[in-house]
């Protein structure tokens, strides 16, 4: 039984399709804003959304995964203000916005394949369903839910829902944003949000299309999602993704004006929001130096792999820290992981067990681990259970061989796919002191020193940091060998 928390009800709900008895389940995650590189934040979220599609799969659900592509109308202040992000990194940029879109399309679905992120069953452009976009605005307007604010765009009026913003747990038109109002002249409600834009005098845009209400203009971002996800998934979604940022505003709209255009409620069953990614305790920005990509990881040497690894130790509901150092732990704990399981798969196979399905013991792991995933994807949860399988004493190899990779088709580190030389280190390697990351270089000088000092207390305890990152160190006739762990 799959449980989700659900953002609608604040609570951890039992899995099942809006479609009673179907196995059929469309999922709808919001997807990038094509205005500049995918960041390791991005790739926390999609890694995420990754693990949930993973996890209904394997439970034989058939899932139709939709994700769009953010190529116009999002706008610097994620509200219905400010320059559109796509025309603003074109400039930055020196390109055509068209031009920016593509490159950092590309760039987004290389970042996501780097990370093992299955591709989505269908990826749709925003500037390729203009037409959906305006007939859902139509419509709209057509049912008396619209106005129009001159020289600026068409409007939807919240103040005509009986309910809007239950999703945040409260009623956005008061609270907290009462200073939205001021933000556009002519808004009835603060919560009020562009359906349509228009051109500015003199912005001279270069995503622009004929509407009826204007020769050059644009649909709002909120819009996108609505009529894409109606488009390719019906009126009714079964699961909806996004970051947490989303909540109150661009997820609130999608729900008012999905519901009035179909007039079914509820847009969606489960909304799942994932928290977001910071970076040294910091909002990750690129004023701050502090904005990494895939490749900025791959550079200082580490795998993509240890980054999904550091994702899959946290929750996705709870904000994570990133720092390098976490990155080093999770880089360590992919080697050892790989060391096992090539270790695994050279050790003879055992035939007599391979069809040993039932063995209790074995059977014990997977449960643990779909249990744990299966729980609101509780993946460090699940990851721990791998670590006690490969621990256990009872398990032949070829059993473990067959469980751990079992359990990676749901955690997606795509350990079938690896070569031997993604091992960096092997078992009981010996190694200089420069091999070392920079701060076990220091650590180790400060435990010469101890040891010169004869402080063995110190050194002992040095000697176990290092164990826990992954060395051994053996004292020698006086000198120190560094070796990486022994096997197992
Ligand atoms: P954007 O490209 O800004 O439209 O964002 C695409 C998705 O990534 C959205 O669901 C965001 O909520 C999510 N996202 C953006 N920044 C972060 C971050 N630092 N950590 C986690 N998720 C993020
Ligand atoms: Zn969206």
């Amino acid at each position: 039984m799959i449980k989700l928390f659900n953002t609608l009800s604040k609570k951890i709900e039992e899995f099942s399709p809006i479609h009673a008895d179907s196995m059929q389940v469309g999922l709808y995650a919001c997807g990038p804003t094509v205005y500049d590189y995918t960041h390791i934040g991005h790739l926390r979220k999609y890694v995420m959304d990754d693990v949930l599609v993973r996890v209904l799969r394997n439970a034989s659900y058939e899932v139709k995964h939709v994700q769009n592509i953010t190529d116009v109308g999002h706008l610097v202040s994620d509200d219905d203000e400010g320059e559109d992000k796509m025309e603003k990194g074109a400039r930055k940029y020196g390109k055509t916005a068209w031009e920016l879109a593509q490159q950092f399309e590309n760039y987004f679905f290389y970042s996501m394949d780097k990370m093992n992120v299955l591709r989505p069953t269908l990826s749709c452009r925003a500037t390729e369903h203009i037409q959906s976009q305006l007939d859902l605005v139509l419509d709209l307007e057509k049912k008396g839910f619209t106005y129009i604010i001159e020289k600026d765009g068409v409007y939807f009026d919240t103040s005509k829902l009986e309910k809007y913003g239950e999703l945040s747990g409260h009623d956005p038109r008061f609270a907290p944003r009462e200073a939205r109002i001021e933000e556009i002249e002519g808004k009835r409600n603060p919560s009020d949000f562009a359906l349509w834009k228009f051109e500015k005098a003199g912005e001279n845009r270069q995503m622009v299309w004929p509407s009826p209400w204007h020769p050059r203009s644009f649909p709002g971002w909120h819009v996108e999602c609505s009529a894409m996800s109606i488009e390719h998934l019906g009126p009714q979604i079964d699961i909806h993704t996004g970051g947490i940022d989303h909540i109150a505003v661009h997820h609130a709209n999608e729900i008012a004006q999905s519901e009035t255009y179909t007039e079914k409620k509820p847009f969606v069953k489960y909304w799942v929001h994932h928290n977001f990614l910071r970076v040294d305790g910091e909002k990750m920005s690129k004023s701050l130096n502090n904005f990494y990509t895939i490749d900025d990881i791959i550079k200082k040497g580490f795998s993509p792999e240890a980054l999904r690894l550091l994702f899959l130790n946290s929750h996705y509901r709870s904000e994570q820290n990133f720092t390098f150092a976490s990155l080093e732990a999770s880089q360590n704990a992919w080697q050892k992981l790989l060391q096992i399981y090539f270790a695994l798969k050279k050790s003879p196979r055992d035939f007599s067990d391979e069809q040993d399905d039932e063995n209790e013991i074995s059977q014990k792991f997977t449960n643990d681990f779909l249990t744990a995933v299966e729980n609101d994807l509780n993946t460090s949860e699940a990851l721990a259970v791998l670590w006690q399988m490969l621990k256990n004493t009872s398990l032949t190899n070829s059993q473990k061989y067959r469980l751990l990779l079992d359990f990676d088709r749901i955690l997606g580190l795509g350990l079938i796919a690896t070569k031997e030389s993604n091992l960096l280190l092997k078992p009981n390697q010996e190694l200089q002191v420069s091999d070392l990351p920079e701060k076990l270089q220091k650590l180790f000088a400060e435990r010469e020193e101890a040891r010169l000092d004869k402080d063995y207390a110190k050194a002992d305890q040095i000697r176990l940091e290092f164990a826990k990152a992954g060395y051994q160190l053996v004292d020698l006739n006086g000198s120190v060998i560094i070796k990486t762990q022994p096997q197992n």
